[in-house]
């Protein structure tokens, strides 16, 4: 590994465990975090999340798991580039969607629906709860114990309320200071991979069309590019080579400006980069640009009627589920059941937010259909 930048995260300038434990032989803290990121419950479940498409509409179509292998990635490399703990941005980037609902955000948006009056639900928030409390496999604490780092990135988006509960973690929240810089990159990287892989999803499944995608200037740049250095090459290995082209486009404009950030800004210690406007981000063209294929995805992708129909359907499960077991948590499973004791809502929100999409329509049918035993 080369040498780290003096402001990245380490295991000395860590504010560490919760739990005091025993260092690590052979790997280090965040390496530790990673892997038990890895052997989790909550993350081999992502393999049956999705993001945008349902998981049996096709074996093509990324994942929640897939995503979040292409986000580290993408976070590796970026922060080998800028000299920042390769290990904690792999971490982090491998945990930010342990919390997330079946059904991608349709199911997020119903359950924090259904849950409006008992504290709402928040993805973010729910994968802090998956590493702090709800995995259960260790025999010392509940959860996985991780770094604080590694919580500070997970926790990337969070309402006032419910920072001013969270003590240290919230804290950046209210007094609106940055996480490290690894956080920063994961971030950055999340929004890399879904915008590209959504591109080459949307074109797969047909609901969008290269044809549409020339109209947005950073498709559109490299396609151009493609085709006139390719003019034979078919149709997929057109998409395969574009998209390629764009995330290289987005990580190489993301390094440039962040090293430009990071020189005008000059920080020396990773609390200065606490204090610190953002450093990590595109340079303001390929920000309009990235913006552009954001809106694209949204109007062209995410409120094409065929997903409508099926986040549609999506919700209405997620809110009988919630329903059901709200009326009579003797349906829960037992270990949900009794954690209703102590908080009803809550425990069925965690139950709901932990199925997986076709455990959740099987569960669905399990409850409702009639014909079913
Ligand atoms: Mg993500």
């Amino acid at each position: 590994m080369t040498e780290l930048a003096p402001y990245a995260v380490t295991e000395t300038n860590s504010r560490g465990r919760r739990i005091a434990e025993a260092a690590p032989q052979g790997r280090s803290e965040f390496q530790r975090d990673r892997d038990r990121i890895i052997h989790s419950g909550a993350f081999r479940r992502l393999e049956y999340k999705t993001q945008v498409f349902v998981n049996h509409e096709g074996d093509l179509f990324r994942t929640r798991l897939t995503h979040s292998i292409e986000v580290a990635q993408i976070a590796r490399s970026i922060a080998r580039r800028l000299h920042l703990n390769e290990d904690l941005a792999e971490a982090i980037s491998l945990a930010h969607d342990l919390g997330h609902t079946p059904f991608g955000h349709a199911g997020q948006d119903a359950l924090n629906a259904c849950m409006k009056a008992y504290g709402g639900f928040e993805h973010n928030l729910q994968s802090l709860r998956v590493v702090d409390m709800l995995e259960e496999r260790y025999a010392e604490f509940n959860g996985l114990n991780l770094c604080f780092e590694t919580r500070e990135g997970i926790l990337k988006h969070c309402s006032a309320e419910n920072a001013a509960q969270l003590g240290e973690l919230g804290e950046r929240f209210l007094n609106s200071r940055r996480p490290s810089l690894e956080a920063q990159v994961a971030n950055l990287a999340d929004e890399i991979a879904y915008n590209n892989h959504d591109v080459d999803d949307g074109l797969r499944s047909g609901l969008i069309t290269l044809e549409q995608l020339e109209a947005v200037p950073l498709v559109a740049a490299q396609l151009n590019e493609v085709r006139h250095a390719y003019p034979d090459l078919p149709e997929r290995r057109v998409v395969h080579e574009t998209v390629r082209r764009m995330i290289n486009a987005l990580v190489s404009d993301l390094i440039r400006q962040s090293e430009l950030n990071i020189s005008k800004q000059s920080p020396v210690t990773l609390e200065d980069v606490r204090s610190a406007a953002a450093m990590i981000a595109y340079s303001p063209e390929m920000n309009e640009q990235q913006r552009a294929l954001k809106n694209f995805l949204r109007t062209q992708l995410y409120r094409h009627y065929r997903v409508l129909r099926m986040s549609t359907k999506a919700q209405r499960i997620i809110s009988d589920l919630f329903g059901i077991f709200m009326a009579d948590s003797r349906l829960l499973p037992p270990q949900f059941m009794q954690q209703a004791d102590v908080n009803h809502a809550r425990a069925v929100s965690d139950y709901i937010a932990g199925m997986t999409d076709r455990y959740a329509i099987r569960e669905h049918r399990r409850l409702f259909a009639v014909e079913e035993e």
